[in-house]
């Protein structure tokens, strides 16, 4: 019978396919996507991170070609031996495996067990998880008196060497984990009858496909769902699960007196009838509070769990980019600025701190009259007033370009215009394309914000392997498109509405 471990338990927990997939259908995993390979390795960063919170423990890694009897051995030599901290432990029983990511015994002799999380909370899904450790702990008689969820405390602020023991806050799950035994011990037995059948589970699709992780599997439980489904529908909020349960896979079989959102009205509607929508008065309306000049504006941040920077807080929105189309006049000339920091600059920001250089630039860059169009402005606004308790000299400043954002999200998500080309977004990325193909993100090396945030990310802390100068080019490339974008997307609704 094969072997649970902690995270086959919480993919048996999610959908019992899943594990099944997970175990006797390796063939159908994808391959770790780079996002994910880099989710994994900064996984890896919290987790020394987190070991040097309880520092001087020895690692029983069992890791050896998945034999873990090393790692279980040296947990119970080094657990008799009165060890204060092991990291890794491992413990077996019954067919079940589960290491933990730090024992430790405090000096008053108590036993914590102690499971790292990069999130800044304790979600249910951790809760599971350390439930089968304490009950895998428990059958070995190792039972620890607390069990703690050691997660990144959003309140730290980095100032000089980040200090684990700041970053990091213990939240005490132990009734938690205790309440849930009996349930444990229930799912273990039906996950074990299951897998020892070998046969694959007849589950349906479901909205555990997406909860608590979109499953690795979709590309093969959803492959009879077609484009163009339900599950585009512009924010269903349940409706797109009570449609296909109802019977109605696409769009365009949705009934027309169907009670739906403006929005979603109109995306059904163009799928049936390929119905384009304009509501003129309101875009022009909208483009009357324009004021020129117009500064076509757009942020790139970075965002880790481990600040960068000083000043910074985990997964704080941190720009390290900008881009600034200008334009003087209706007919005038198209002119760009633009500002990328120098990846070094993090290192010893004392001298040169890579914001303040930004916010000097763009202080040169933007004049004091004209509206600053951005797409989704609330974010390039709340980035720009994170910058003031650190730099309060701007202050007035950052406070006047903010009093002077105006959103080109905003006739889109309020579906003022809309196209079936759109689908279910109304995010630049979408928008764009749909309006002017030619002006799309798919020429571009690095296309995504994501990507953009993630390289310059690992320019910071020297992981990056690339050409660097070429890619920051591409990353010049990138921010330029997303605020030519929004020139190209401002002049249509222009010309659209004949101002
Ligand atoms: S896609 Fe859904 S049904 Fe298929 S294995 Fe994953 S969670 Fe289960």
């Amino acid at each position: 019978m094969p072997t649970l471990s902690k995270s086959r338990f919480v993919s048996g927990v999610q959908c019992e396919k899943k594990l099944y997939f997970d175990i006797f259908r390796k063939d159908l995993k994808p391959p770790l996507s780079a996002a994910q390979e880099r989710l994994f390795s900064s996984g890896n960063t919290v987790g020394e991170l987190a070991q040097k919170a309880f520092p001087n423990g020895k690692d029983a890694t069992f890791e050896m070609n998945g034999d873990w009897s090393l790692g279980l051995r040296r947990t119970t030599d080094w657990i008799k031996e009165g060890m204060a901290t092991i990291y890794e432990a491992a413990f077996s029983h019954s067919k079940v495996f589960a290491a933990l990511d730090i024992l430790h015994l405090t000096q008053q002799n108590e036993r914590w067990a102690i499971e790292v999380k990069s999130s800044t909370e304790v979600k249910d899904y951790h809760i599971t998880d350390a439930s089968l450790q304490y009950w895998v702990m428990n059958k070995c008689g190792v039972v620890p008196d607390k069990f703690f969820i050691l997660h990144i405390n959003n309140a730290y602020v980095k100032q000089g060497a980040i200090n684990p023991n700041e970053l990091f806050t213990l939240s005490d799950i132990t009734a938690q984990v205790k309440s849930k035994q009996a349930w444990v011990t229930a799912q273990l037995s039906y996950l074990h009858e299951l897998l020892d059948t070998a046969n694959e589970p007849a589950k349906e699709i479901g909205k555990h496909c997406h909860s608590p992780f979109a499953c690795d599997y979709m590309h093969h439980c959803w492959m009879h769902i077609p484009q163009q489904s339900v599950f585009e529908l512009f924010s269903p909020r349940g409706k797109d699960w009570e449609l296909y349960e109802s019977g109605i896979t696409l769009l365009e079989e949705i009934p027309v007196d169907l009670a739906l959102s403006h929005r979603q009205k109109l995306q059904v509607e163009g799928v049936k009838f390929n119905r384009s929508y304009i509501d003129k008065p309101a875009i022009k309306e909208f483009l009357s509070t324009f004021q020129f000049p117009l500064y076509f504006f757009d942020f790139e941040t970075i965002f880790p769990g481990v600040p960068p920077i000083d000043g910074a807080s985990p997964y704080q929105q941190t720009p390290f980019q900008y881009s600034l189309h200008i334009l003087n006049s209706p007919n005038g000339e198209l002119e760009h600025r633009e500002f990328l920091a120098n990846p070094a600059d993090y290192s010893d920001a004392s001298t040169t701190d890579p914001r303040r250089l930004l916010l000097e630039q763009l202080q040169k860059d933007i004049g004091s009259t004209g509206s600053i169009v951005a797409y989704n402005a609330t974010f390039e606004i709340g980035v720009l007033k994170s910058l003031i308790p650190l730099f309060p000299e701007f202050e007035n400043f950052v406070n006047d370009l903010s009093s002077r954002f105006v959103d080109l999200l905003i006739p889109f998500r309020n579906a003022w215009y809309y196209k079936p080309e759109m689908g279910k977004s109304a995010s630049i990325k979408s928008v764009l394309p749909a309006l002017a193909p030619e002006f799309g993100y798919d020429d571009l090396p690095i296309g995504n914000g994501g990507d953009a945030s993630e390289t310059f990310l690992a320019m910071i802390n020297d992981t990056f392997t690339g050409n660097t100068e070429e890619t920051r080019q591409y990353l010049l490339r990138y921010c330029e498109r997303d605020t030519y974008g929004m020139v190209v997307l401002w002049r249509m609704l222009k010309e659209k509405t004949w101002l």
